[in-house]
This record gives C-alpha cells, sequence and structure tokens, in this order.
C-alpha cells in the first residue's frame, strides 16, 4: 500500500511507512472543519497578515491530521522556521503540503493533480496567499467528503 503523506510503496499490513514514519492503517479521526476561503483572505488582508499567520498554523496540522502525516511538522514549528528563514521555508512549506495532496489524490486511485509544483510557483512569485486558498479549498473539499 501506498503512504497517505509521502507515496513511498510499503509492504501491505505495515502499520507505519518504511519512508517517513506516517501510520498506515489506524488513521486518527480528525473532524476536519470547512472554512470560507474569501472570508479567510479579507481577514487577512484587514489584519495585514496576522490572520495568515493563525490560517497558515491551522491549515499545516489540518493537512497533517486529515490527509498527510500526523507526526509532520506542527504548524507553530512550521510558522516559526518560516519566519526565521525569511519566508524560504514556507516555500519548501508550500511545496511539501501540494505533494501530500497530491499523494492523498493518486492513494484514493484519482489522477494525480500538481499542486506541489502550482503552491511552489506561486510562493515563488510571492502569491502565498493564492497558495493557502487553494490549499483550503483541498481541505474544504476533504471535509465534505468530496475527495
Ligand atoms: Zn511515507
Amino acid at each position: 500500500m501506498k503512504c497517505f503523506s509521502c507515496g513511498a510503496d510499503n509492504q501491505d499490513g505495515a502499520a507505519n511507512c518504511q519512508a517517513c514514519g506516517a501510520p498506515l492503517n489506524q488513521r486518527p479521526q480528525f473532524n476536519l472543519q470547512k472554512r470560507d476561503i474569501a472570508k479567510a483572505i479579507i481577514f487577512s488582508i484587514i489584519t495585514l497578515g496576522i490572520y495568515a499567520l493563525y490560517w497558515f498554523v491551522k491549515m499545516n496540522d489540518e493537512v497533517n491530521q486529515s490527509i498527510g502525516n500526523p507526526n509532520d511538522t506542527p504548524g507553530v514549528t512550521a510558522l516559526i522556521l518560516t519566519i526565521v528563514t525569511c519566508g524560504i521555508y514556507g516555500i519548501y512549506w508550500a511545496y511539501k503540503k501540494g505533494e501530500v495532496v497530491d499523494n492523498y489524490y493518486a492513494n484514493k486511485g484519482m489522477p494525480k493533480p500538481n499542486n506541489a509544483v502550482i503552491y511552489l510557483v506561486l510562493c515563488l512569485f510571492g502569491l502565498s496567499i493564492v497558495t493557502y486558498a487553494l490549499l483550503q479549498n483541498e481541505l474544504n473539499k476533504a471535509a465534505e467528503g468530496a475527495i
């Protein structure tokens, strides 16, 4: 079976991914809440980006808990790393989270999208807020059970 988090092939019945350590069988039940993307963008603008930081942390943890690896970097750590590296970690973060979404689709037998590359390019052009909107859209779909 393929790992939800990294896409590595693992032996059937294995408890954890050999490549990244993510649990393969007992995925914790996580109550994923839909979030209004337009409101999140407006809040981010009127708070001069402060809401976007909160949004980043929340989405990071929601991706980890629902479609990715629950043991992956916590949101607060990811935020600190992004600040310390003047945003460079945030670009890497966007790529990795896109990869999680892509692997999630692939694991469900759906065509694999190219979110990782799209998120990476958007962040390179300073459009991380668009990345957040796209990632939230995927989380909303997961919350609805649409993916
Ligand atoms: Zn893995």
